[in-house]
């Protein structure tokens, strides 16, 4: 089982984008392979662990979820609140990208706005991560094509020009959602 399994590396991999994006589903799929559609908003910082092998490594992904501070996070980049929210917010968020050295950047495909905010979480991003840190930009809830807001050439753009992977998937569906963490792990592992 898995207590005696020998763990060679450990991953820390870190979700963010804007709430509601589908971060936690993400998660669930990739961890337990589950989907809930009435998922609630998440509360505290929480992490999940899959334990998988990439060239006869055995890894551990231990894959971060934020805790509902990413609407204080926009509010904070948007207000410029460097004040008492702003230690807080700060604190929380830099032992979050601490020993990080992969990321996932959500969006949701059918909102424009959790696209366009990518840019600030990617500002956040790097300036907290270490400047290695492997980024995937990750359009979810694919499996919504009819209400499709983001086209993929724009994501693509973007990916290009900030040097990041770049993904689309359905938590929903299950689509890329391995290949997406998998994808990111492999990197990580090719890197250290
Ligand atoms: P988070 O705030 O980023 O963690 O978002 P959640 O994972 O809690 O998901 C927010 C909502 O979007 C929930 O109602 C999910 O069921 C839904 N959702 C998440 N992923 C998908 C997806 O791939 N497709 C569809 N159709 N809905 C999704
Ligand atoms: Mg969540």
């Amino acid at each position: 089982g898995d207590y005696n399994q020998k763990i060679d590396y450990v991953f820390k991999v870190v979700l963010i984008g804007d709430s509601a994006v589908g971060k936690t589903q993400l998660l669930a799929r990739f961890a337990r392979n589950e989907f809930s559609v009435d998922s609630k908003a998440t509360i505290g910082v929480e992490f999940q662990t899959k334990t998988l092998g990439i060239d006869n490594k055995t890894v551990k992904a231990q894959i971060w979820d934020t805790a509902g501070q990413e609407r204080c996070a926009i509010m904070a980049l948007q207000l410029n609140l460097w004040g008492g929210l702003g230690h807080w917010y700060r604190a929380v968020t830099s032992a979050y990208y601490r020993g990080a050295l992969g990321a996932m950047l959500v969006y949701d495909m059918t909102k424009r706005l959790s696209f366009d905010h990518m840019s600030r979480w990617l500002e956040e991003l790097r300036g907290h991560a270490d400047k290695n840190i492997v980024i995937m930009l990750v359009g979810n809830k694919c499996d919504l094509g009819s209400l499709r807001a983001v086209p993929t050439e724009d994501a693509q753009e973007f990916a290009q020009r900030e040097n990041l992977f770049f993904m689309e998937t359905s938590a929903l569906e299950a689509t890329n959602v391995e290949t997406a963490f998998f994808t990111i792990l492999t990197e990580i592992y090719r890197i250290i």
